[in-house]
């Protein structure tokens, strides 16, 4: 009896691994992961947000998300981080990819809806912002407490309190996966 229930317990913790260490990709990436980022004058005020979240990245995976806001030389592909009021309409962040998801990027954009993000705090921002930094990355949404959680990023944190310092090892795996 005990040793069933051992192996029954064993089994289960088995089956949670292997749900918790799953990522999803969209199929697209940047062709390299040196990626640099230029913040909008007018997502100038959340600069900080940004740069912390976009580290959270650099520093725990192959890429490197560099700000090239002051950058003035050609660079062949990047991302644009821009913010305005976009109104209630159900998202705090998204992101866009041209020529389109699932394909080699040249450029990457981001949006911070400041209807929402106004009434946030840098940890909330800096979340929201590493979550979108994760999809022009190439990561698609998981159902597990990670960067990439589909419903909220805020709702992963509060069940798992590290994704403020860095992206979960599923996300991690994801990204390099690609790079
Ligand atoms: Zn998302």
């Amino acid at each position: 009896m005990k040793k069933i229930l051992c192996f029954a317990i064993v089994a289960l913790m088995f089956t949670i691994a292997t749900v918790s260490f799953a990522y999803e990709l969209d199929g697209g990436s940047f062709p390299s992961g040196n990626i640099p980022y230029v913040i909008n004058s007018s997502a100038s005020s959340y600069s900080s947000e940004i740069n912390n979240a976009a580290d959270m990245w650099s520093d725990n995976t192959n890429v490197n998300l560099w700000d090239a806001s002051d950058f003035t030389g050609p660079h062949p592909y990047w991302t644009d981080v821009v913010a305005d009021e976009y109104g209630y309409v159900g998202w705090d962040g998204s992101s866009s990819m041209s020529p389109g998801w699932g394909q080699t990027y040249n450029i990457g954009t981001i949006e911070l809806n400041e209807t929402y993000i106004s009434d946030y705090g840098f940890a909330r921002i800096k979340l929201v912002t590493c979550h979108e930094f994760g999809h022009i990355l190439g990561l698609d949404h998981v159902d597990s407490y990670t960067m990439m959680y589909g419903n909220d990023v805020w709702d992963a944190w509060l069940e798992n309190t590290d994704l403020l310092h860095s992206p979960d090892q599923d996300d991690i795996d994801g990204v390099n996966s690609i790079y």
